[in-house]
């Protein structure tokens, strides 16, 4: 399956390019798990914009896949969002328009309403076709230079005077620190603690809203081989406290179960 996804200079959603992508339930049926993308965005309205584009024209700028579609709880409108995977951004735009032809093909029943659906699904053809205007080098390369920017991205949550193997310490906090999967994540789980259910936005106000450590379930055994993270089973907010606690032991880490019957269980010795 293959659909265009546009994205909008200024948004109303929290969308973050390469990471989470909103949509109205209409499109759903377009945006299956496992769908290939390609990011499209219209032409340029606010010149302010103009610096954080490939182009000021109507452009393809990168090319990814639909992970999981999700239910936004924090919409009315009964909207929708995406984690987005094997996100790779173009070095260079690939007009929507090559030669005064659009590389969309676009049925005549649609031609006074076709570019108002910023989801639209094409086929294979035309999916080859805007990709073939890409150089294949380019493409490889941005990729690498992504995910290293990502991972060296100067996320200040310390998790320094854990106690584990360095080994495991770095894994873990590579997908603990990495930002996509914490945004993932945290659209997914909310930002609040899976554990005790503390909030920084709620405790600190505004200052600290949005705050919240992002933890990584996974058995110490199978540390050695790296897979795929899923954030809807693999990560979960926690507090900074449950974190620390769930991280306390070098040869064991936690499950959440067993963190709540902790706290459970203290609670109720103090009774
Ligand atoms: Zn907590
Ligand atoms: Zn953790």
């Amino acid at each position: 399956m293959y659909t265009i996804i546009t994205e909008n200079d200024e948004s109303a959603w929290a969308d973050e390019t390469g990471a989470l992508y909103h949509f109205p339930k209409r499109y759903l049926k377009f945006l299956e798990p496992g769908t290939n993308v390609i990011y499209y965005k219209g032409g340029l309205k606010n010149k302010s914009f103009s610096k954080n584009r490939l182009s000021d024209a109507p452009h393809y700028f990168a090319i990814a896949k639909i992970g999981k579609t999700y239910p936004d709880k924090e919409s009315s409108k009964n909207d929708f969002f995406a984690t987005i995977i094997d996100f790779i951004p173009f070095e260079e735009a690939v007009l929507a328009k090559d030669n005064s032809k659009y590389l969309e093909t676009i049925p005549d029943s649609r031609k006074t309403n076709y570019w108002r659906d910023g989801v639209r699904a094409i086929d294979e053809d035309t999916y080859h076709l805007i990709i073939s205007k890409v150089s294949p080098n380019k493409v490889s390369e941005q990729k690498t230079a992504y995910i290293s920017d990502e991972i060296a991205e100067n996320y200040q949550d310390s998790l320094e005077s854990f106690s584990e193997g360095k080994k495991l310490k770095r894994y873990v906090t590579t997908y603990e620190r990495n930002p996509r999967y914490r945004k993932q994540a945290i659209a997914i789980h909310g930002n609040s603690c899976a554990a005790c259910g503390f909030n920084f936005g709620n405790f600190y106000g505004e200052y600290a809203e949005g705050f919240i450590h992002i933890h990584h379930i996974v058995p110490v055994s199978e540390l050695e081989t790296p897979k795929e993270i899923d954030p809807e089973t693999d990560l979960i907010p926690l507090c900074a406290n449950c974190h620390s606690v769930v991280h306390r032991k070098k040869d064991k880490t936690l499950s959440i179960p067993e963190i709540k019957n902790l706290i459970a269980y203290s609670s109720k010795q103090k009774v």
